[in-house]
């Protein structure tokens, strides 16, 4: 593949950090923009002295001027918490984010790829879910400025590639879990293993039974850059997730056998909206980009814990 200068907005955040990794071994150059609203440069100080990587601080609600020949969108809170917390803002970094970034995409003309969510589907009646559902969102309630500003994220991405003929990719992606979570993002992976090293109960919201499917971040990062890459002409939406399905509480006792914690379980209320159940039907990534994720939830766990374990100053027993 030709070597080439790659933006990736969102790229000081989790999935956004590894994906600025792999980018730059696969020889590319590589930009980044982020606010640091929930990012940080502590997740991308070991790309700094890279002379093919460069860090803007910019908010993509305004108008991004630079020259590339890709951009990958990944710019959004995506923890419950994080995007509930300014949720005008949210709303703002996907809608407006994802105009600025479409209307740079249309006047370089290079393809470029959505980061949009399960979360499009909402509660979903239907299980798994595949991309031709079209989901059951609350339009008014408390993740609808995350779950819509994402549905009209795509909307614009297949406007854009309709009226102007861009080369857009969107990419449903399911429940990513791994090394630079932020600890306190409130994301289940990171809540639990956080709250298992240091001794305190598990949190589990409601009874424990609704399901989630967790993807490993190296997985899912090989899933976005095979459908950036596709020759197939994919444009999307697909999805990318570990259809391997798990309850809450199965989450839970598994974090507790991993890192050998004395913690207890505590049952806390479930939030409103919370999808009860959640699995993606990977069947269109795997015909058309020959993906699948190949690492296990318990082997992603161990690496997840390890990585905690440095990042708190603890040890796994
Ligand atoms: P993250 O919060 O770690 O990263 C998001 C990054 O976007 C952060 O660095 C943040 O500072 C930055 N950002 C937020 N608002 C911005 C703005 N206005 N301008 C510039 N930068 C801004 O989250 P993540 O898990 O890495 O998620 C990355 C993308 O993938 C998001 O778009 C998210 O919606 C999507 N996604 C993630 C998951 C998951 O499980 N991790 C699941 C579905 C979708
Ligand atoms: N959850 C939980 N305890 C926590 C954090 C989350 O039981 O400390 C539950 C949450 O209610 C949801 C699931 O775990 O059912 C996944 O939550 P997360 O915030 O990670 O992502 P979501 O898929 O809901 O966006």
């Amino acid at each position: 593949m030709v070597a080439m200068r790659i933006l990736i907005t969102g790229g000081a955040g989790f999935v956004g950090s590894h994906l600025a990794e792999r980018l730059l071994s696969a020889g590319n150059e590589v930009v980044v923009v982020d606010n640091y609203f929930t990012g940080s440069k502590d997740n991308v100080s070991h790309l700094l002295g890279n002379p093919r990587f460069e860090l803007l601080r910019h908010d993509v609600t305004f108008p991004l001027y630079v020259e590339v020949d890709a951009i990958y969108n990944l710019a959004s809170p995506a923890s419950p918490i994080h995007y509930q917390h300014d949720p005008v803002q949210t709303t703002k970094t996907n809608v407006m984010g994802a105009i600025n970034m479409l209307g740079l995409a249309k006047r370089l003309r290079v393809p470029i790829l959505q980061a949009s969510t399960s979360e499009v589907y909402g509660d979903p009646e239907v299980h798994p879910q595949t991309e031709d559902y079209w989901g059951k969102v609350n339009p008014i309630g408390p993740r609808a400025c995350y779950d819509e500003a994402k549905r009209v994220a795509e909307t614009l991405f297949f406007d854009y590639h309709r009226q102007h003929g861009l080369a857009i990719r969107v990419a449903r992606i399911f429940n990513t879990y791994g090394p630079r979570m932020a600890a306190d993002d409130g994301r289940v992976v990171s809540n639990f293993i956080v709250q298992a090293l240091r001794g305190e109960p598990l949190t589990i919201y409601g009874d424990g039974s609704q399901t989630r499917s967790f993807c490993y971040v190296d997985d899912l990062v090989g899933g976005l850059i095979a459908l950036m890459e596709n020759t197939a002409g994919e444009v999307g939406p697909v999805n990318l997730g570990n259809p391997g399905e798990f309850t809450m509480l199965e989450l839970a006792e598994k974090v507790l056998e991993f890192t050998g914690s004395p913690s207890t379980i505590e049952h806390l209320p479930l939030p409103q909206d919370d999808p009860k159940q959640r699995q993606p039907d990977i069947s269109r990534a795997k015909k058309s980009l020959n993906w699948e994720p190949t690492v296990p939830l318990n082997e992603g766990l161990v690496k997840t814990i390890e990585y905690f374990s440095k990042d708190l100053g603890t040890r796994v027993s």
